[in-house]
Formats: structure tokens, C-alpha cells, sequence
């Protein structure tokens, strides 16, 4: 294991979990560097809206909690069991956090990293060799004036999730027929449709397609908004079989989780309300003449083809890690989650399943034949959507094993 204390370290990404890192690195006195393309928290504000289903107490550390007690004494920070919308963690957590003295000259917001690579060094040279590791990596920036410049670092830790990337709609994964070209007028990710996109969504035909619990919030906070603008109408597409859209976890100690999963179910099945459910079916064309008029959807349901003229599209198809960031580096890529190959034969050996029983995969499993590139957080899992912030922190920890060549490092325990 390499000694690592003087070298530079590139943290991309301001999420829960490169800020965390940018924290165990000043908790380590190690020069660090957080890009983000945005804001503090910038994909957690995107779904401020929704609430989380992990407690606070799981969503932060002994660490972090202690920074703001120790920074800011006046702040107030949420009791461990507190169930806080995305937009409350970060005004809670990530923003106290990040104006703390330890963090906030570290931190580049409206800062995007648009390429990584090694300087001297193609993708294709000493292949999974430690002698890369002599030259430093360099990281093609762009603010938000378009400004573009070079940064250099010894060691990255990319963090930048998956929520700004989401897959395609169409059957197979494959864009659906007229789907390119209609993507911008089509809502991905959870648009707040009973809040503030509520004028948008209020008295109007959505189509919603997914199966996972972004769908399944989407779904009931849609039916809410039908409850008060009752010309408000659901189609709702899955690709499984089965009248019932979300697998419920046994005994799910998430109560929030479990929450949404009955709710949705419910709405999935009775005949009722403003929701029509479709399972086994897939899209295959989709057009638009332009924003606000509309849509023409047309695939197979359950073996016959089906097409709606809806006024919304929100897809909730799942994301994709952007790899394009690192293609200069030698990281081998699972052929199945596009996660790094490590973890993913890692969390293939564990099964699916829930989440909240995934054990952490060990610092070895973190590693990726580019020496002192690290992909941790949701964007380590690539397309598996089981990643909690729990992992994350135990991620970081392993993580700084490796870079601090300290086997017991533990700078959770210790508090
Ligand atoms: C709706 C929803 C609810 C969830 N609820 C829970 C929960 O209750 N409990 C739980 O444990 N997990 C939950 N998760 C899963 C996961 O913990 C979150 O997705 C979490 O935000 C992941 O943190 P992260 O730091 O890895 O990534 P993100 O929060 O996605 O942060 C990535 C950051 O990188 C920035 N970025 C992206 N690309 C670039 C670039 N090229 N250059 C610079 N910056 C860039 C983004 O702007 C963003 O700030 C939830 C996920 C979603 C989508």
C-alpha cells in the first residue's frame, strides 16, 4: 500500500458522499479538492421534495456531527430517528457541513470535471501498472461561464453519482422510436408534481413509466395531487408481469420505504381512482410536436399494442453512471452495472435483495487497475439502485485505509 499524506486529493462531486470524503481528508490533514457542478447537495435539491426513508442518524456520521457541533454550536441537528426530505438534509447537514472552517476553502461549486486522465500516460499504456501512479492525473474543468482550465491530482475519488444520468425509456433500453428527439420535453427523475411543478401536472394525463420506488413516488404523489384536481389521470407502465408494480421487503424496518410500497400497490390495483396501471408493457415509439402539446406513446402490452395521447411524460426508468468522465483510465467496468468490476463481482456474490442487509465489500474491492482512481458512493453501484449513505461512509473509510496505507484507520470509531 502506497503512503499517501502529501499528495493531492480530487473529490468529484459535493453530494453526501464527496462531501463526507472532502471531510475524512481534512479530519486526515490532507490537501483535497471537491469539484461539483453545482450546488452543495445539487441532486438531493433536485428531489427536495422527497423524503428520505433512512433516518438521520443513518444519514450522517459521528464525524460530521461532531464538525458542526464543535463549528457551529448554535446549529441544531435533527434527532437520530428524523425522516427529512431531501431539501431538509441538506439546510440540516450538507450545508453546515460545508460551510464548516475544515471544508469551506476546499469546496468549487459550479465546477464541472468534464474528463479525467493521467498526464504522460494513454488509456492504453502499462496496463493496470503501479508505475501510472508516477504522474499525476488531470482533470478538464468547466465553470459555469464556460470557462474550461486543468487541474492536477494524485489521487481521485470520483462521486458523482448517477441521478443526472438517466437511462433511455424505450424496450430494451434502447431509445423508443422518436425518443432522442422528444427527451427534452420528457420529465426524468422526481418531479415535485404536488409542490412546485404542481401547475404543470394539476388537471392533465401523465404517463409514468417505471417499476422501481422513484415510479412508485411519482404515482402517489400524483394521486394526491388528483385528490384536490380531480381530471388529474395516471397511466402507469411496468415492464414486469404482476398486478403488483413494487416488491415489498419482508418485515421492512424502513417504514417510509414500506410506506410508499403499499401505497403504490394500492393505487396499482384498485379500480377506483385516477390511476390506471399497466404492467408488461414497453414503449416503443414516442412523439412530440413540441413543449406543451403533448404526447403520442404507442408499444405492446401484454402482447398487444397499445398507444395513448397524453399531455406529461415522466420517465422513471433508473440512471446510468456516466463513464465517459474516466475513459482515458484503465477501470475495469462490470459488463452488467457499468459499477467498478470489484464491487460489482462483490455484490454479485451477496445477491439483490434489500439493501439495508448488504455488508460492506472491503477496502480491495474499491480498488480498479488505475492506480489511486477510487469510485465510491450511488455511482459505485453503477445501474443497481441499492446503494444506502451507509455504505458511502463505510466506502470513504475503506478507502482512506488504502490512501493513508493504514489497515485500521477508523476515524468513525474513534469517536
Ligand atoms: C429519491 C431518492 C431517495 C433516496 N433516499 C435514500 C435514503 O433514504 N437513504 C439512503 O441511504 N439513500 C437514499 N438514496 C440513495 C443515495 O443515497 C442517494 O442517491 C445519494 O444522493 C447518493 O449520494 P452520492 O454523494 O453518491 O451522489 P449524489 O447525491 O448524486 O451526488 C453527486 C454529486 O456530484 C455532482 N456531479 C455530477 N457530475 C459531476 C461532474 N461531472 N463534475 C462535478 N460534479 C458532478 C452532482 O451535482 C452531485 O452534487 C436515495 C436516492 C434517491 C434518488
Amino acid at each position: 500500500m502506497a503512503r499517501m499524506e502529501s499528495q493531492r486529493i480530487a473529490v468529484l462531486g459535493a453530494g453526501p458522499i464527496g462531501l463526507e470524503a472532502a471531510l475524512y481528508a481534512a479530519a486526515l490533514q490532507l490537501p483535497c479538492t471537491v469539484f461539483e457542478r453545482g450546488r452543495v447537495g445539487e441532486n438531493l435539491q433536485r428531489w427536495g421534495h422527497v423524503r428520505l426513508f433512512s433516518p438521520f442518524g443513518m444519514n450522517s456520521t459521528p464525524l460530521g456531527r461532531a464538525r458542526i457541533h464543535a463549528d457551529q454550536p448554535q446549529h441544531t441537528l435533527p434527532d437520530a430517528n428524523a425522516i427529512l426530505t431531501g431539501r431538509d438534509h441538506v439546510t440540516a447537514y450538507l450545508e453546515p457541513l460545508a460551510l464548516s472552517p475544515a471544508l469551506i476553502s476546499s469546496i468549487r461549486e459550479n465546477t464541472a470535471v468534464l474528463r479525467v486522465g493521467r498526464r504522460g500516460f494513454l488509456k492504453e499504456d502499462y496496463p493496470g501498472d503501479i508505475r501510472r501512479a508516477k504522474e499525476p492525473f488531470r482533470l478538464l474543468l468547466r465553470d459555469d461561464k464556460g470557462k474550461e482550465s486543468i487541474e492536477e491530482a494524485d489521487v481521485v475519488l470520483d462521486c458523482t453519482g448517477v441521478y443526472g444520468h438517466p437511462r433511455w425509456l424505450g424496450e430494451g433500453g434502447v431509445p423508443a422510436i422518436g425518443e432522442i428527439a422528444a427527451r427534452s420535453h420528457i420529465a426524468h427523475g422526481l418531479e415535485d408534481v404536488a409542490g412546485e411543478r404542481k401547475a404543470v401536472y394539476a388537471d392533465k394525463t401523465t404517463l409514468v413509466i417505471g417499476s422501481g420506488y422513484s415510479a412508485a413516488t411519482t404515482v402517489c404523489n400524483l394521486a394526491a395531487l388528483a385528490d384536490k384536481h380531480p381530471a388529474t389521470w395516471v397511466i402507469w407502465l411496468a415492464r414486469a408481469p404482476g398486478t403488483q408494480p413494487i416488491r415489498r421487503i419482508t418485515n421492512d424496518s424502513l417504514r417510509e420505504r414500506d410506506h410508499i410500497a403499499v401505497r403504490a400497490n394500492t393505487l396499482a390495483t384498485r379500480s377506483d381512482g385516477n390511476v390506471e396501471f399497466h404492467p408488461q408493457t414497453v414503449v416503443e415509439a414516442i412523439e412530440t410536436a413540441g413543449p406543451d402539446r403533448g404526447f403520442k406513446v404507442s408499444g405492446h402490452s401484454g402482447g398487444k399494442a397499445v398507444s395513448w395521447d397524453v399531455e406529461r411524460v415522466i420517465a422513471n426508468v433508473g440512471y446510468t453512471p456516466d463513464t465517459d468522465l474516466y475513459r482515458e483510465l484503465q477501470i475495469h467496468e462490470c459488463y452488467a452495472t457499468l459499477g467498478p468490476m470489484g464491487l460489482a463481482a462483490a455484490l454479485l456474490k451477496h445477491g439483490g435483495g434489500d439493501c439495508l442487509t448488504i455488508p460492506s465489500q472491503g477496502p480491495a474491492a474499491l480498488r480498479n487497475p488505475e492506480p489511486n482512481f477510487y469510485i465510491l458512493g450511488a455511482k459505485s453501484y453503477g445501474r443497481n439502485s441499492n446503494f444506502l449513505l451507509r455504505t458511502g461512509f463505510e466506502q470513504i473509510r475503506d478507502v482512506f485505509t488504502l490512501i493513508m496505507g493504514k489497515l485500521h484507520l477508523d476515524l468513525y470509531k474513534t469517536r
